[in-house]
């Protein structure tokens, strides 16, 4: 027969899964003898079998639940609806993971026009006792005949009225029982039946109000925020009652063992004398801090911070702890491990260690990585009241202030001139960059948390803010609308990127730093981690940042990004446009000492750490004008001015930009596709890397380029390519006498590369995964429509379980990765291998990358200490297991 039912003496805090937090805690603590209120708990299995059997307990579970029941009543020696010593108890949730508040809890129960009697005899208190019972009606009719608590609020606060108190406490005993003979009315006019005053009745409603509870709407909603499975289901705790409303000498609180948001080593806490249960959080009443109770109890104190310590030895961990004091005797109802934010996490988990409870890989296990984005960015200080008039996506953490601007160029012009901008635009393209530069923040009305925008803004660790549809902007009239407020050019506002706000004027800030206590905990990471991290930075500010943040490396330089900046785009064009080869020539040598300088700025950070540069890749249309807008000035000048020199010009362009549009260009004439039909551009650019070298070498700096070849599908592009870029190379050793090492190798982005690495790998030196065009290609997914079109639904409707651009598909985008380092290092055994796509800052896909023995992972700077994180943790983890597996052997 299954076992569904356990006294807390027979449980442990291992069994999680089958007690719940709450239960298996509870249990432990009985177990390490410390004074918990005796019951018992029904397991998670029990709640699903009670939804098996279509939400009623099969009668086994019932018998067990009265066997229990009993062994409680002769433990305790009271007896549930026993006049003259009767057991009350508790029910409670408890679900395996934590979710605070989520779902049902009464108290007081067994309680009924016996009881209470008896209860006033007992205690010789009738204040206390009526005032438990009206609470325990109260609650159960909120909890298990669904009456809202708002009917007995309205009750009480006449009463309380027309008897002329302020508080609760002036409550008299006859006063009590006059709201109860109320409260039992509304019960009789809301669920249409009378109070139920048997007690095993309210017993088991109050159990399957409880299992109903897990499935409430509060509760599901929290679950998917959380991920949390549905199939879990929640344990039921069945405990004896302890008052903390019995007068000046009892009462209740909640404390953590440190500072959750600091993580400070001391206690931080609440409590209330004489009161009972969820008064400390409901807010009628201010609590008072846990030090005060050092005067009014020093003895409980004592007993409580001892209490503390000693659950915090033992669980290894901050404790989140609920206490209440009976007539001066302290006893614990509930503990768990606190929740924190980042900050307090790497403190407490730092201080753990100094104080000898965990080791350094435990410490680097206690921290979160995607929480340490909390902390590398500008934020508004919490303790200010914020009235967002919008809110859209949190797409890029981070909060900032500025005037509003419209237009990329605006937002460059003020910023030159030491201005603070936010860039609100409908959407933004790649012709925007310079103003998301510019800008401190930029906020979109269009576009997902992977838009062009968002992408680029955290790249940059830039706050962002996209989707926000209800910001009606019009971009000609420089301004937008909000409901009723109009937010002009030049308008002050606020925006906070880890919630998506948008705040009008400016807000208090908090700027970032890296604590000693994170700085200790990233070299304590360094130290076990495998993967080295390098970082995504396409100009020396973001190499700096990087380096600064402690990068081994730039594991994607990407080179058109230096085309964009306003005074060359005018060259570039000039290049692309090009009617003859002399004229591209030209354009090229005005190009070339600009690219040139980029390299040496980057080399010189780098300071001979690996840098590896991308050849150009993107399709070259993309440098030019828009073709419609330019199709709508050509007209309009071919009525205004049909004879001018201007519409000639513009006709001409247009003419070209037609010539390079392309129907699909994410699958166009782009990558090294560009460089094999136009090899003067690589040759450029290869030129501009060699003589950076030599000019950086020069200065007695150490250099280690790697030149990357982008999209190469077939090994002969690459062989081609390389055998270009080594001419170049030995032309320049030639010309300036001087030798430099320097590696070329590809990306690997499309399906054909992975497949067929053993042969790419004959002409690379290393591979670089390229995951985000790799993802687009071996879903076939473009990924702006992607995004804009079918992928949120996708995942809504769990035909996808995760965005594959934010979270690598291991299933499919990574078998192609596998396969790729596999093939690859059959060729040559010690080929470098690396991932530069968005998820090299992603710590599932780092703990991935480890796995399948990638050298490295390339981020965004920002997301540098967190790759390091996470690269440490994926090596610690596959270390357990494999000491897991040994054991097994
Ligand atoms: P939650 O999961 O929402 O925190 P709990 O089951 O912890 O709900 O119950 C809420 C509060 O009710 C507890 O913090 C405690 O103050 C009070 N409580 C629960 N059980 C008992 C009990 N046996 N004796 C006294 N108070 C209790
Ligand atoms: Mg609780
Ligand atoms: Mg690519």
């Amino acid at each position: 027969m299954n076992k569904f039912v356990f006294m807390f003496n027979e449980g442990n805090g291992k069994k999680k899964e089958l007690l719940g937090g709450k239960g298996a805690n509870l249990a432990e603590m009985t177990r390490i003898g410390l004074p918990v209120p005796y019951g018992f708990t029904i397991s998670t299995e029990a709640c699903n079998a009670y939804y098996d059997a279509d939400k009623s307990l099969p009668s086994k579970i019932e018998l067990q639940v009265l066997k229990a029941l009993q062994n409680l009543e002769d433990q305790t020696g009271k007896r549930l609806g026993d006049p003259s010593n009767p057991l009350l108890v508790s029910v409670r949730s408890g679900a395996v993971h934590s979710m605070p508040g989520m779902m049902d809890t009464v108290l007081n129960l067994g309680m009924n026009d016996e009881t209470v009697e008896g209860m006033a005899e007992l205690t010789n208190n009738a204040r206390f006792a009526y005032d438990s019972y009206r609470r325990f009606i109260q609650m159960f009719s909120d909890v298990v005949l669904n009456i809202d608590g708002f009917y007995f609020e309205q009750l009480l606060g006449e009463i309380r009225e027309e008897k002329g108190y302020q508080t609760d406490p002036e409550m008299s005993a006859e006063d009590w029982k006059e709201v109860i003979k109320g409260y039992k009315e509304i019960v009789k006019k809301y669920a249409k039946r009378a109070f139920p005053e048997e007690p095993k009745e309210q017993l088991f409603l109050s159990i399957s109000a409880v299992f109903d509870s897990w499935n409430n709407q509060r509760a599901i909603v929290y679950r998917r925020l959380q991920k949390i499975p549905g199939h879990l289901g929640t344990a039921v705790n069945i405990q004896s009652m302890v008052f903390g409303n019995m007068g000046d000498d009892s009462g209740t609180g909640v404390a953590f063992t440190r500072n959750p948001s600091t993580g400070e080593a001391k206690l931080y806490g609440e409590y209330l004398i004489n009161a009972q249960g969820e008064d400390v959080v409901a807010g009628i009443r201010t609590p008072q801090p846990i030090v005060t109770l050092q005067n009014e109890m020093p003895e409980v104190y004592q007993q409580f911070v001892e209490t503390c310590n000693l659950l915090e030895k033992h669980y290894q961990d901050m404790q989140d702890i609920e206490f209440t004091v009976e007539r001066g005797k302290l006893f614990i109802l509930q503990t768990r491990t606190g929740k924190r934010t980042a900050e307090a996490a790497i403190r407490i988990a730092v201080e753990l260690v100094g104080e000898q409870i965990i080791n350094k890989k435990e410490a680097i296990l206690r921290v979160d990585p995607e929480q340490l984005n909390q902390l590398l960015h500008s934020r508004i200080d919490d303790s200010f009241e914020r009235n967002p008039i919008a809110k859209g996506l949190p797409a890029s953490p981070g909060a900032a202030t500025g005037q509003v601007v419209f237009d990329a160029d605006e937002a460059e012009k003020l910023a030159k001139d030491d201005q603070k901008v936010i860039l609100v635009r409908p959407e933004t393209t790649p012709d925007d960059i310079h103003g998301i530069v510019a800008a401190k923040a930029t906020v979109t009305s269009r576009g997902g948390m992977t838009s062009h925008a968002a992408v680029v803004a955290r790249g940059m660790g830039k706050a962002c803010i996209c989707g926000c549809e209800s910001l009606n902007i019009d971009v000609k009239a420089r301004q937008f609308k909000v409901g009723d407020t109009v937010v002009k050019q030049g308008d002050i506002i606020t925006i906070d990127g880890s919630t998506g706000e948008i705040i009008l004027g400016e807000i208090p800030m908090i700027a970032p730093k890296l604590s000693n206590e994170f700085q200790l905990l990233l070299t304590w990471a360094d130290e076990e981690r495998r993967l080295g991290v390098r970082a995504n930075a396409d100009n020396p500010e973001d190499a700096r940042k990087a380096f600064e943040f402690g990068a081994g490396g730039i594991g994607l330089c990407r080179t058109e990004h230096m085309f964009m900046d306003a005074h060359r785009i005018p060259i570039v064009q000039e290049m692309i446009l090009a009617d003859s080869y002399a004229e591209r020539e030209e354009a090229l040598s005005k190009l070339l000492p600009m690219q040139q300088e980029d390299f040496e700025g980057i080399f010189e950070v780098m300071q001979g750490h690996p840098v590896t540069i991308r050849l150009l890749d993107p399709p070259l249309h993309e440098f030019l004008p828009d073709k419609e807008e330019l199709l709508v000035e050509v007209t309009k000048l071919q009525i205004t001015d049909p004879t001018s020199k201007e519409l000639k010009e513009k006709e001409d362009l247009l003419r070209k930009v037609r010539h390079l549009d392309e129907s699909n260009p994410m699958l166009g004439h782009r990558g090294c596709r560009l460089g094999m039909s136009h090899p003067e551009i690589y040759v450029m650019q290869a030129k501009a890397i060699f003589y950076a070298i030599v000019k950086v070498m020069e200065k007695g700096i150490d250099v280690s380029p790697e030149i990357m070849i982008p999209l190469v599908g077939h090994v002969n592009e690459l062989k081609e390519m390389r055998q270009l870029v080594m001419n170049v190379g030995l032309q320049v050793k030639e010309e300036t006498g001087l030798d430099f090492n320097y590696l070329i190798g590809t990306m690997i982005e499309v399906p054909r590369a992975a497949l067929t690495a053993d042969q790419i790998a004959e002409e690379a030196d290393f591979f670089s995964f390229g995951t985000n065009d790799l993802t687009q290609t071996t879903f076939g997914y473009s990924r702006d429509d992607a995004e804009g079109k079918f992928l949120q639904a996708y995942i809504e409707n769990k035909t996808l379980p995760e965005n594959p651009f934010a979270t690598l598909d291991q299933e499919g985008v990574g078998k192609l990765v596998e396969t790729g380092v596999k093939l690859g290092r059959g060729t040559k055994p010690g080929l470098k291998t690396g991932i530069c796509g968005e998820h090299g800052g992603e710590q599932h896909s780092i703990q991935f990358c480890h796995e399948v023995g990638l050298d490295y992972v390339s981020c965004s700077p920002y997301r540098v200490p967190l790759a390091r994180l996470a690269a440490a943790q994926a090596s610690i983890k596959s270390e357990l297991r494999q000491s897991v597996v040994k054991v097994r052997v």
